[in-house]
């Protein structure tokens, strides 16, 4: 029997619409923010550094600099590596725009490689093949939570020498060879926008093993500052030196202790991802045409996002065709992500187009990202499932 689509005037699968991510805070996270607004430090107080202890912690890091977005980790990171003009960093085109700009802020080049093509992770052979002598830094993104093959890269980066910086919103929680994210690398940024693994509204956290990288992102976010307010206030002076050229990257206490009361709850979150990505996985084997990526069998996957591949030689029409079916369904369906390289910056400023990363051009044709988040229920999966049944049931060859 043959449903007709929403998009074509049936009913939907789903009354109301289903997002592909979305926030959990609740009555423990809103009491943490009252009692701050209701303290003396609404910025730069007591409730930054138990933040980052509790980050560093959580995620088996020496050091944690907090940030008020994971843009601004990312910056403070390529900083921090010592990327100047005439450096150029390495990077994945499968991502947020975020994780090149920071090369281009820092005024380097970001010269970007292809991706395997089941994961849809950076290449570590394609990293190779691209290095230069001004190679200095590798930025990689945990695409969708599945940490990349850092062995191969690590031994790319020890033999030329470069740093790895690694964009790890996606990853919060994710495992490696028994090591977290966040453990084993030079830097590591994370963002805690309201749809990764926990939130402070806007904020990100960078972490570190090493301590004089540590204090060059704490200057970093403070102007170049080499003390903070309270620490002034505290020894009753008021010197204080700029001693870099620094930004005004500071998360508020409001935000920390949200961060703070948030993290407590990332295991069960994490829990909660797994299992419905487990379900996800097992349900989608049924339809030959929504492939979901490859899991590596020695990563434990962070799940921030659910993404799939719409094999197109077996369907009638092309991805936004079944974009546009599934939200009709009310299935808050997504793209992640349209390639770096093709975005009008990168080819103006950059002279990049397509062909650079045929891998990685050729996945995005057919990628679409399913809703995945803690608080959705066993019934908005089905809905998912029921949806893409449909959509593809009415669009196959
Ligand atoms: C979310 C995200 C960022 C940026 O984080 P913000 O907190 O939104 O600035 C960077 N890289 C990737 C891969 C992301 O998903």
């Amino acid at each position: 029997m043959t449903e007709k689509l929403a998009i074509e005037g049936g009913t939907p699968v789903r009354e109301s619409y289903l997002p592909y991510g979305r926030q959990s805070v609740d009555d423990a996270d809103i009491q943490a923010v009252v009692d701050v607004l209701k303290s003396d430090w609404l910025t730069t107080g007591p409730k930054v550094p138990e933040y980052e202890k509790a980050f560093a912690a959580c995620v088996d890091a020496e050091f944690a600099v907090a940030v008020n977005s994971g843009t601004a980790a990312l910056h403070a990171a390529v900083h921090a590596a010592g990327i100047g003009p005439g450096d150029e960093v390495i990077v994945t085109p499968m991502t947020f725009a975020a994780s090149a700009n920071c090369v281009v802020y820092a005024g380097a080049r970001p010269v970007f490689v292809d991706v395997q093509p089941d994961t849809l992770n950076i290449d570590p052979g394609a990293i190779e093949r691209s290095v230069t002598p001004r190679t200095k830094a590798i930025v990689t993104v945990d695409y969708t939570g599945h940490p990349c093959d850092y062995d191969e890269i690590r031994k790319v980066a020890d033999d030329h020498g470069l740093k790895v910086i690694e964009d790890a919103a996606h990853a919060l929680g994710a495992v490696y060879r028994g090591a977290k994210i966040g453990s084993f690398n030079e830097f590591v940024a994370f963002s805690t926008h309201p749809v990764k693994h926990i939130t402070t509204g806007e904020g990100g956290v960078v972490v570190t093993d090493d301590p004089d990288s540590a204090e060059r992102l704490r200057h970093f976010r403070n102007h170049g500052i080499t003390t903070e307010h309270r620490e002034r206030q505290n020894k009753g002076g008021w010197l204080y030196e700029m001693v870099d050229l620094g930004y005004n990257y500071r998360l508020p206490d409001v935000l920390c202790a949200l961060g703070i009361s948030q993290l407590g709850k990332l295991d069960s979150w994490l829990v909660r991802r797994r299992s419905l990505a487990a379900h996800y996985t097992e349900a989608l084997a049924q339809i030959p045409e929504v492939r979901p990526l490859a899991v590596r069998s020695y990563v434990q996957p962070a799940w921030h996002l659910y993404v799939v591949q719409i094999d197109l030689k077996r369907m009638t029409v092309d991805r936004a065709t079944v974009f546009r079916a599934l939200r009709a369904e009310n299935i808050g369906v997504n793209v992640h992500y349209i390639p770096v390289h093709y975005h009008p910056f990168y080819r103006e400023r950059f002279g990049t187009s397509e062909n650079l990363c045929p891998i990685a051009e050729a996945a995005y044709d057919q990628l679409v990202t399913l809703p995945l988040f803690p608080g959705m229920s066993q019934a908005d999966l089905g809905d998912v499932i029921r949806a893409v049944h449909k959509v593809v049931h009415r669009y196959r060859r």
